[in-house]
């Protein structure tokens, strides 16, 4: 049996995992974010709870492992940024530790139990607040030792000009340093940042995709110039990884036609031809993190016995 956590910015949640059929969540706690003796101890309680011992312990975290360093980099919650957490955890605990990023963690939740099912290669994409994304290939994590592969939101590479007529779009700046991520356009935020660009007006994305849906004329604009930016880079990315199913995650993953109109446009832009639906909502609607961070221990723990 091993236990899988999510950790976020406001809370941990626990996971029970005996086998990829038998996953049970367990309760949430508020996340110690600033006192790695609390955050620790908040583990330790959860564990408790199962009343049993787990052989393994394992991790979604917002974050990034660095592959040479081991390194965690997850602003949002100081007391375990810069740590290298999976040997922090395992001198605490005494159990071994698997650390993978949230994106990670959900493309390998539906490839193993999700839309990816039957699929030799996986892209899974968040359209969260912002973008993001991991790879599995033949039921492996390419991401196994961290780093950001997948990452398919980074890097200066939108277009200058987008929409039906082109209207000029500015390359905003992005969190990474870099300027003209498609992280600053493809989320919620960059979706009402789209929407104050052309229009001038304050809305939430709630607002923009109900508008939308109603036909009123400025969102439709929006959400036009929004798919046309986010469809280049994703089909760029189904081309190199030779995807073939591309499950959607994150709040903007519940809006059905945003989807049907992304997965017409990506398919448009692609090299191979598909006559079926490519850019899917995904299947593993509640706690990716904990299902993905299961499967990932959980195969772990066969490779080791085998
Ligand atoms: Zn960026």
């Amino acid at each position: 049996m091993i236990i899988s956590f999510d950790i976020g910015g406001s809370a941990i949640k626990g996971g029970i995992a005996h086998s990829e059929t038998d996953i049970t969540p367990l309760g949430r706690r508020p996340t110690p974010k600033d006192d790695f003796t609390a955050f620790v101890q908040t583990l330790r309680d959860i564990i408790t709870e199962t009343g049993e011992t787990p052989s393994r312990l394992s991790f979604s975290i917002a974050g990034v492992v660095d592959p040479d360093t081991q390194a965690l980099t997850c602003a949002n919650i100081p007391c375990i940024h810069g740590r290298n957490l999976a040997a922090d955890l395992e001198r605490e605990l005494g159990l071994p530790i698997l650390i993978a990023n949230d994106a990670d963690c959900f493309a390998i939740a539906e490839a193993g139990l999700g839309a990816g099912r039957g699929h030799r290669i996986v892209l899974g994409a968040i359209l969260g607040t912002g973008v993001g994304g991991g790879i599995v290939a033949d039921g492996r994590l390419i991401n196994e030792a961290g780093g950001f592969a997948g990452e398919w939101g980074h890097g200066p590479i939108m277009a200058t000009h987008a929409g039906h007529p082109p209207v000029e779009i500015p390359a905003y700046p992005c969190g990474c340093g870099q300027k003209g991520c498609i992280d600053t356009v493809g989320g919620a935020r960059g979706m009402e940042r789209l929407h104050r660009t052309l229009h001038e007006l304050d809305r939430s994305s709630e607002e923009i995709i109900a508008d939308w849906l109603n036909g009123e004329p400025n969102a439709t604009r929006t959400i036009d110039v929004f798919v046309d930016l986010v469809a280049s880079p994703l089909a760029l990315t189904i081309n190199i990884t030779g995807a073939t199913i591309v499950p959607v995650g994150g709040g903007l993953s519940s809006v059905e036609p945003l989807l049907a109109e992304l997965d017409k446009a990506v398919r448009q832009r692609i090299l191979r031809k598909f006559n079926r639906p490519l850019v899917v909502r995904s299947q593993c609607r509640v706690e990716p993190g904990l299902i993905g961070a299961a499967l990932l221990g959980l195969k772990a723990e066969a490779e080791m016995a085998g």
